[in-house]
């Protein structure tokens, strides 16, 4: 018979020693503003597995926050990385410019979802990439309003916190905050009073923005395709059309914020074109970079060129050994069709584990797109969202060998974004023993 599959392997104690000892010295070194969401400590990792320090392999369902799409050191990667950095490390693209930045642009404006030519400007980012968004918008028409989403998170710098709506963490004791910012609801089928109507929740947004902003004041309206750390929440068809729509009629800027979504991760290159949106401008960063840090704002030539040169950019912003591992991976989604692949993720996901919605009454949804689902839990058959049980869970998941997320404004979410070159058979795996632990952990 042959031996069954398993892409985990689990050799110690969890966290291991190895991990323990290193535990100690985080809490002596780094900051305690830091985040730290496991108890193990990664070595290295290949494809979609993580080895911790103490030799345990973990099936990784979290891809770093949805960076390492094409896979943890995907060996074209790597090599594009070293042969740049033997080449060159930095020049300053505003002080001796050089070829790979404009490549890199290049392959954005074949991507973007947006009619017409487009301009391109590099950042370090996923933060950086919205605020600077925001400047050019503002730049554009001359106004200053910026209209964002309830659970929005779009980062954690000051813009950005304003931003966001999440208080704890991400801005309790942080404030004040930038002014001009004004929120309005997002669509949430599965809780708002409009469900799978999204017209009227768009039109709901819309008369929120007339009444506290006014259409001629505002710059700009942001929106994530699909909301990330606000929970994996999917707006009805039609939300973001309509609400998109709008904007043109009323000169205003039109952001997807594609940071999280975007690279193929919900079965389009950008979450946004499902919904059949044309963005104005379009902000990114995460999986474009293939695990190197460099973000973008993408948008159309007249929008982007509305600012004064030197008004936008920076001193790292568009490195050349980030450009060359953007480059590389761009290439690989491109090759490897990531964006199909991620439709067949999520079939084997919803396969595995639709049945729960039926099973198990503190599973309230299942729901996401491609290779970016959420579930989302609630206490027995009430709605109240059930954030301890989904610490439970992610607790159990890391001991039995998987890396998970969670997300949602109550944190009663766990977050599946698998790089996208996970195997079926390590998928299959990894899902089936966290189905395990939901049946388990919700009997307990
Ligand atoms: N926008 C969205 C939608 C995000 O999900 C994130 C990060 O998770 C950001 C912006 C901020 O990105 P970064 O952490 O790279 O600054």
């Amino acid at each position: 018979m042959a031996t069954p599959y398993h892409a985990r392997n689990i050799v110690t104690a969890i966290p291991g020693p190895n991990s323990v000892e290193l535990a100690e010295q985080h809490r002596r070194y780094v900051s305690a503003g830091v985040g730290q969401g496991k108890p193990v400590f990664a070595r290295s990792a290949s494809g979609a597995t993580i080895t911790d320090v103490d030799g345990n392999t973990f099936i990784d369902l979290a891809s770093g926050i949805a960076v390492a799409s094409v896979g943890n050191s995907a060996p074209e990667v790597v090599n594009a990385i070293q042969e740049e950095a033997a080449k060159l490390t930095h020049t300053n693209f505003a002080t001796t410019p050089y070829a790979e930045y404009i490549e890199v642009c290049r392959l954005l404006s074949k991507h973007v979802p947006i009619d017409g030519p487009t301009k391109s400007v590099l950042v370090n980012s996923g933060a950086e990439s919205v605020e600077n968004a925001v400047k050019i918008a503002r730049k554009y028409t001359g106004r200053s309003a910026i209209v964002v989403m309830e659970n929005a998170f779009h980062g954690r710098t000051n813009l950005t916190m304003a931003m966001t709506m999440k208080s704890m963490p991400y801005k309790r004791g942080f404030g004040s905050f930038a002014p001009d910012v004004y929120r309005v609801p997002f669509s949430y089928p599965l809780r708002d009073e409009f469900g799978m109507d999204g017209v009227a929740a768009a039109r709901h947004a819309i008369d929120s923005i007339e009444v506290q902003v006014g259409s001629d004041q505002v710059a700009a309206i942001i929106a994530e395709p699909i909301q990330g750390e606000g929970g994996f929440i999917v707006p009805a068809p039609g939300f973001l059309k309509t609400l998109s729509d709008w904007a043109h009629e009323h000169g205003i800027v039109y952001i997807s914020d594609e940071v999280q979504a975007g690279f193929c991760r919900t079965g389009d290159w950008f979450a946004c074109e499902h919904d059949g949106v044309r963005p104005d401008l379009v902000s990114m960063a995460k999986a474009m970079g293939g695990g190197m840090p460099i973000a973008a704002v993408t948008g159309r030539a007249e929008i982007m060129d509305a600012v004064q040169p030197g008004g936008i950019g920076g001193t790292y912003g568009g490195n050349p050994v980030a450009c060359a591992a953007a480059v590389a991976a761009i290439r690989l989604m491109e090759n490897h069709q990531l964006d199909k692949r991620a439709l067949e993720l999520e079939c084997i996901a919803r396969n595995t584990l639709s049945p729960l919605v039926e099973d198990v009454p503190a599973v309230a949804e299942i729901r996401g797109r491609g290779a970016m689902i959420g579930i989302e839990f609630v206490k027995g058959d009430s709605m109240e969202p059930n954030g301890d049980l989904v610490q439970r869970i992610a607790a159990r998941t890391v001991q039995e060998g998987l890396i998970i997320l969670t997300c949602g404004i109550h944190g009663n979410v766990i977050r599946l974004l698998p790089p996208l070159v996970i195997s079926d058979a390590e998928y299959v795996e990894a899902l089936s023993a966290l189905k395990e632990i939901i049946l388990e952990e919700s009997n307990n």
